[in-house]
């Protein structure tokens, strides 16, 4: 017997068949999350399959002090995860409806966009969703979320409606606009793209109307950089907004569909996607296939499948290490030097460096991130699997930011800090102020562990 026996004792007593400990079925699966920076070895697991479950459980580690860590795919994972922590595994609450009408979906909250936009396909709809496939709707919205859909209709925070969501006590509540005590009407500001102020159960989320879905990406040697980059930064000055666009340089692995002298080498990758067909494509295109003649190039028609496929995320768990900037409008030169900076695919270089066009006019509610910070979203990443990995890929990152100073708006993005727990300034003053006073209510003795929270990391501008 040990100090955490009894403890793990009363969670099993309480919520029977929901609650994992090492050694357990299911307790690996738990505790590898997609981003492996971290070693997880929770005392307990816990897998609710309903609000209720989530509801005891958090009443159950508030009486006996342990602190609460949430995870859906674990693609934010940012710092080890110990044992005195119950982890409380999201990926059960899988529940998806689509109301064809409203143009919304109501989620469970480890429900990833894959899911969402399965079921949303087939009625001309997607959801507001990024990359990868595998992400979870919860802490992506919970970010901000910036999806293939931005310019034309915003961040998913924005078009996040309501969550149904427990506090530190174990209450189960609704956050929505029209929530009757104002604390759950603040707490809705709040979900939205700032910080979670409690653990979310489910979520309703708008839908986008999707009539002819076009996408693709093209591949350069990455000698094509200075030439691609000119073109892509001429055309998005005034390309149309139902064209999202992202230019990446990035390291291919050494197998997969590519041209064999592509792959294991170092490419310039630009990604794309327009709901409303290819018409204001064409111009993107013409500029950068002028530019320099890609190697390879998939557009078309597409799918939420093709369209969760474009970005060459890489499918498996990888430590990763990164960083996200707002930036203004960066010349071609400061395109090219940022990437260069980057080192992609040299020892003690990054995987992969992009550029997000995220130029938007898209209205936006009330929120502690709804609204487009910049017209440009600067992500590097590095795979960083130890301490030692991390100092240097956080140097190379700053030799990244180094070379973006002359668009830096100063302002971070905290969902694209990889296997970080924080960014050092995100929101404004007073929005600190404000998610203060909602955790203040909600979780005064911050019980809730949530990664790239902004309260925990002091994250101000
Ligand atoms: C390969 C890859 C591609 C990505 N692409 C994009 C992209 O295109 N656009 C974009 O905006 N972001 C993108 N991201 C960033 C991503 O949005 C964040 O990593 C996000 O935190 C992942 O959310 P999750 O729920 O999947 O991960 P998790 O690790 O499960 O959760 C991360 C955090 O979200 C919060 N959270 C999750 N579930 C709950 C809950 N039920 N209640 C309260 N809080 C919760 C917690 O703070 C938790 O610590 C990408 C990340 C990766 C690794």
């Amino acid at each position: 017997m040990t100090d955490e026996t009894p403890v793990v004792d009363v969670f099993r007593a309480e919520l029977p068949d929901a609650v994992l400990t090492p050694g357990d079925d299911g307790y690996d699966d738990a505790t590898s999350p997609h981003n492996s920076s971290f070693a997880q070895t929770p005392g307990v697991v816990v897998r609710p399959r309903t609000a209720d479950d989530v509801a005891r459980a958090v009443q159950l580690a508030a009486q006996y002090e342990r602190p609460v860590l949430v995870q859906g795919s674990g693609h934010g994972a940012a710092e080890p995860v110990h044992d005195t922590v119950v982890l409380i595994d999201t990926s059960q609450l899988n529940t998806v409806a689509i109301d064809t009408a409203a143009h919304t979906a109501t989620v469970g909250a480890g429900v990833p966009w894959s899911a969402v936009n399965a079921a949303a396909e087939p009625h001309g709809l997607l959801g507001p969703s990024g990359t990868s496939p595998t992400v979870a709707v919860a802490g992506y919205t919970f970010g901000g979320g910036v999806g293939w859909f931005v310019r034309k209709h915003g961040m998913a925070a924005a078009m996040l409606r309501s969550v149904e969501y427990v506090d530190a006590t174990g209450r189960l509540r609704r956050a929505s606009e029209d929530a009757s005590e104002p604390v759950d009407r603040e707490a809705l500001w709040a979900f939205r793209g700032g910080a979670p102020v409690g653990v979310a159960t489910s979520l309703e989320i708008g839908l986008i109307r999707v009539p002819e879905l076009w996408t693709g990406y093209l591949l350069w040697p990455a000698d094509a950089l200075s030439a691609v980059a000119a073109a892509w930064s001429e055309a998005t000055a005034d390309i149309a907004e139902d064209v999202t666009s992202d230019l990446a340089l990035l390291q291919l692995p050494p197998e997969g569909p590519f041209p064999e002298h592509l792959r294991g080498t170092a490419v310039v990758h630009l990604s794309y996607a327009s709901p409303e067909g290819p018409a204001h494509l064409q111009r993107l295109r013409a500029a950068v296939v002028g530019a320099a003649e890609p190697a390879v190039d998939t557009t078309g028609p597409g799918d939420a499948s093709a369209l969760a496929a474009i970005h060459l995320d890489p499918p498996v768990a990888v430590p990763a290490r990164g960083i996200g900037r707002w930036l203004n409008r960066p010349s071609a030169e400061t395109i090219v030097e940022m990437f260069t900076a980057a080192r992609v695919g040299t020892p003690g270089g990054m995987n992969m460096i992009e550029l997000r066009h995220t130029d938007s006019r898209a209205s936006f509610p009330d929120g502690m991130q709804t609204r487009m910070p910049a017209p440009f979203l600067l992500h590097a990443v590095a795979a960083a699997p130890d301490d030692d990995g991390r100092r240097r890929a956080d140097t190379a990152l700053g030799k990244v930011l180094a070379a973006a100073r002359d668009a830096d708006t100063g302002r971070s993005a905290p969902s694209f800090c990889e296997g970080t727990l924080g960014a050092d300034r995100a929101f404004s003053a007073d929005d600190m102020a404000r998610v203060r006073a909602v955790k203040d209510s909600l979780d005064p003795a911050r019980l809730f562990r949530f990664q790239r929270d902004p309260v925990r990391t002091a994250n101000t501008l």
